[in-house]
């Protein structure tokens, strides 16, 4: 599917930014596989160290429900940037993250898995006291056994969430936007970028050349002619189901 790259904030301008207009280009791979220069995305300066940026996405399933996929890198920015990240969007504390797991709707399990762990523990310690060692084994056993499920589903269910953890972009971690996967059919996954740092893009764009999207390349024309020739076979196929029905031949 296609989808549009986010409007970004007003472009970041300094001294050594050659333009106020954001650059973009498509490169191809996920955002966490590029080489990213050790400079500042927002301002150029030397970076200190990286932030997660991760971005959101909506994709119709063929049964036309949605899923939401999160994808991110991360991305470089200096001391200044990331203080000011950070005045913007406080980190998420632990506990919040875990109350976001009930939007998922994947938590009963998770709850349900670890009251009844807790229970058989606690009736394991009770068998110690009765000095009832095969007790104290089985209830031991089976209460580590539902803790395991209650880790497990707690995964699923962090996972589930992540899209609710996502915060929306702060006026430095908007100076690094990538879209979602462009990529058609026999396409490698590639994205559109738009950086509002001239210097970083420069760098950036020297670092994976490699990477990036040419359609006039030959892989891209190859993939183009395999669509080709699998929409013709598609519409023989329908055209000769049609003539057979059309003749009962
Ligand atoms: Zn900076």
């Amino acid at each position: 599917m296609t989808a549009d790259i986010a409007e970004l904030g007003e472009p970041v301008w300094d001294a050594r930014s050659l333009t106020s207009t954001p650059v973009e280009f498509e490169l191809i791979g996920p955002p966490s596989a590029l080489d990213y220069p050790e400079l500042c995305a927002r301002c150029a300066a030397p970076a200190s160290r990286r932030l997660l940026i991760e971005r959101v996405f909506e994709r119709r399933r063929k049964n036309a429900r949605w899923e939401y996929v999160v994808a991110g890198a991360r991305v470089p920015f200096c001391e200044g940037c990331i203080a000011q990240h950070d005045c913007e969007r406080p980190p998420i504390s632990f506990l919040r993250r875990l109350l976001l797991c009930f939007r998922a709707g994947a938590i009963i399990p998770v709850v349900t898995s670890g009251a009844l762990a807790i229970f058989f523990a606690s009736e394991a310690l009770g068998a110690i006291g009765e000095d009832n060692a095969i007790a104290v084994a089985a209830l031991t056993a089976f209460s580590s056994f539902l803790a395991l499920i209650a880790a497990i589903c707690l995964r699923v269910a962090w996972e589930k969430s992540r899209r609710f953890a996502v915060p929306e972009p702060s006026s430095v971690t908007a100076a690094f936007d990538f879209s979602d996967d462009l990529s058609e059919l026999f396409d490698s996954e590639r994205r559109r970028y738009r950086l509002a740092n001239m210097p970083f893009a420069k760098a950036l764009d020297r670092m994976n050349r490699g990477r990036i999207w040419d359609a006039a390349s030959r892989v891209a024309k190859r993939a183009h002619r395999m669509r080709t020739v699998l929409a013709v076979v598609f519409v023989v196929a329908c055209l000769v189901v049609w003539l057979r029905n059309l003749f009962q031949f």
